[in-house]
C-alpha cells in the first residue's frame, strides 16, 4: 500500500532525502535516501555490555564485571546497549524528529532501534520499560516525549509493559546541549522523581533514552530507579555521541 502511495505522491510531490537533498524516486525510499540509509554508523559488537565502550576484536565483551575502562567502577546501571553513533544522517533524522517536531520519523528510528542484534536478549528479560521523562512543559511545547515514541514501539513489538507516569521530570531543565558535564550534573540534579517506589521494587527495568552525550541525565534516571528498588536497570540507547572508549567515563 505504501508503495502505490508513494507512486502516487512522487507524481505530484517532488520528495527529498531530508540529510542530502537528493530526490526520491522509489517508492521504498521513505524520508532518506538509500546512500544515507546505508551511512547510519550502527554500534556493533565487540562492545561492553555494562558500560557500551566500543572494545578491540579479541576482547571479552561478555564479561559481567565489564571492560578495562569500567571494571571496578561504580555505574548506576546494569548494562548499557547504544545502537547507532550520534551523527551525520542520525544526527540530522534526530533533530528534525525532535526540534523541528516531524512525529512521523518516529517510525523510521523505531525501524533502526529495532535492527540492533542484542535487543531479542534485551528486551524479553526484562519487566518493564521505561522512557527517561521530560518535563510535562517542555512535553506539551513539543508535543510528545521521543522517549516515550520510541519505548511504545518497543512495546508493541516486545509486548511488554510501559511505565510513562511513576517516573517523572519535576525540573525543567534548561537546554543542556552547550553545558560542560559538571554545569549538566548541577542541572540535573534531583529533577527526576518516582511516584510509587512499591511498583519499580524487584523489577528489572528497561531504560530508554533517543541519545547519549555525557550519559549525565541517563544515570540520574537510573539512580533514582535503584533507590526505588529497582532490580537492575538496562539502558537502551539509539544514538551515542559519545567517543567509543568514553562511553564508561560517567
Ligand atoms: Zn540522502
Ligand atoms: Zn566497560
Amino acid at each position: 500500500m505504501h508503495e502505490y502511495l508513494h507512486a502516487f505522491l512522487d507524481i505530484f510531490y517532488c520528495r527529498s532525502c531530508l540529510h542530502c537533498n537528493r530526490n526520491l524516486n522509489n517508492s521504498y525510499e521513505l524520508y532518506i535516501c538509500d546512500v544515507c540509509k546505508k551511512k547510519i554508523r550502527y554500534i556493533h559488537h565487540p562492545y561492553c555490555l555494562r558500560c557500551g565502550a566500543v572494545l578491540g576484536p579479541h576482547t571479552n565483551s561478555l564479561a559481567k564485571e565489564g571492560c578495562t575502562a569500567c571494571k571496578g567502577k561504580y555505574l548506576p546501571f546494569n548494562t548499557l546497549t547504544p545502537v547507532t553513533y550520534y551523527d551525520g544522517v542520525m544526527k540530522t533524522l534526530i533533530h528534525k524528529f525532535k526540534y523541528a517536531r516531524q512525529k512521523f520519523l518516529f517510525s523510521l528510528l523505531h525501524d533502526i532501534l529495532l535492527t540492533h542484534e542484542n535487543l531479542n536478549e534485551i528486551v524479553p528479560n526484562v519487566d518493564v520499560i521505561v522512557p527517561v521523562p521530560l518535563h510535562w512543559l517542555k512535553k506539551m511545547h513539543r508535543g510528545f516525549n521521543q522517549s516515550e515514541l520510541l519505548s511504545r514501539g518497543i512495546q508493541r513489538h516486545f509486548s511488554k509493559p510501559l511505565s510513562t507516569n511513576n517516573l517523572c521530570r519535576i525540573k525543567n531543565t534548561a537546554s543542556q546541549t552547550h553545558l560542560s558535564k559538571g554545569q549538566r550534573q548541577a542541572n540535573i540534579h534531583n529533577a527526576f522523581f518516582v511516584n510509587h517506589p512499591q511498583s519499580f521494587k524487584g523489577k528489572k527495568i528497561l531504560l530508554v533514552d533517543d541519545v547519549l552525550t555525557t550519559g549525565v541525565t541517563a544515570s540520574e534516571c537510573s539512580k533514582k530507579l535503584k533507590e526505588a528498588g529497582a532490580k537492575s536497570v538496562h539502558l537502551l540507547i539509539l544514538a551515542s555521541a559519545k567517543h567509543p572508549g568514553q562511553l564508561c567515563r560517567f
